[in-house]
């Protein structure tokens, strides 16, 4: 679903339309001989249980009734395992980072693989595989010899640039140093207004950690990472997949297509300018024969 198609879910849902409004909202926007061409598009006009199912768990994640989540906390803390956890203000005229409620957690053995392979951290969200709606974000540490290594989990109910930047922050502010003789000692600190707790590893910030962060090309994730003075870079994956949806508008065969994306590859992947256009006219060679 696109993220305009989202918002405008979300603004007709604030002025009160049911889901079947919304539907019927959708449809009355399109010209007749238009219907069967637009339809085909089911990331722009959704149909109707995919509006349903949206609302659903789009009130669901912001409901705050997260009873699952909010229970486990006191254990998670006496474990050492939680990051943070944040709370919303109950006051309503307030900004909307204190609106939030994120969970993240982790381990020591996570953090630590982080710091020593800490090159790269990816970071993705993910809808629908939490009970309340949350979206999950999942960090990934891309271990030297190549596997990735999970880092933490956080549960946010509005994936955004406050949320990530949160989670981002959480990870930062507990990986430990390198040292084996160090205890990496961490405290809690409170959230004002007893809205949770963060925890802080004593030994983090003499050195931090300053991974590069793959992100997919959710724009909340580039800006997350810029408040935080964190270089970023998108996942090849979601770069091929976003060129294979432009390609298919374009009406391209799947022939057509993966040369395309061979070529954007082969010039994209090239470490310097020179090799880029070097390999690109061997390529132009041999397309020809594909
Ligand atoms: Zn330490």
């Amino acid at each position: 679903m696109l993220e305009r198609v989202k918002d405008n879910v979300m603004s007709d849902r604030l002025v009160g339309l049911t889901p079947f409004n919304i539907y019927r909202k959708q449809l009355a926007g399109i010209e007749e001989n238009k219907i069967a061409a637009s339809f085909k598009d089911t990331r722009s006009h959704l149909v109707p249980e995919r509006v349903t199912d949206f609302v659903y768990n789009t009130e669901k994640r912001h409901s705050f009734q997260w009873s699952s989540v909010h229970a486990c906390v006191p254990e998670l803390k006496q474990q050492g395992i939680l990051l943070l956890y944040h709370e919303p203000s109950s006051q309503t005229d307030v900004p909307e980072a204190d609106k939030l409620v994120t969970l993240c957690v982790s381990n020591h053995t996570a953090l630590q693989s982080a710091r020593r392979n800490q090159h790269v951290l990816g970071i993705d969200g993910k809808h629908g595989l939490q009970d309340d709606g949350a979206c999950l974000t999942t960090c990934v540490t891309q271990h030297r010899d190549g596997f990735g290594c999970p880092t933490a989990f956080s549960i946010i109910n509005r994936e955004n640039t406050d949320s990530i930047l949160l989670t981002l922050k959480a990870i930062i502010e507990n990986v430990p140093c390198d040292s084996a003789k160090c205890t990496h000692d961490f405290t809690y600190l409170g959230i004002p207004d007893q809205r949770g707790y963060r925890r802080k590893t004593i030994c983090a910030a003499p050195n931090p950690y300053k991974p590069l962060v793959m992100i997919d090309k959710h724009e909340p994730s580039a800006n997350a990472c810029q408040r935080l003075g964190l270089q970023y870079v998108l996942c090849w994956f979601h770069i091929v997949k976003a060129m294979m949806e432009k390609l298919k508008a374009l009406n391209l065969s799947l022939v057509q297509s993966y040369q395309v994306i061979l070529g954007f590859k082969i010039v994209a992947r090239s470490s310097h300018h020179e090799t880029a256009v070097a390999l690109w006219e061997l390529f132009i060679q041999v397309a020809k024969y594909l």
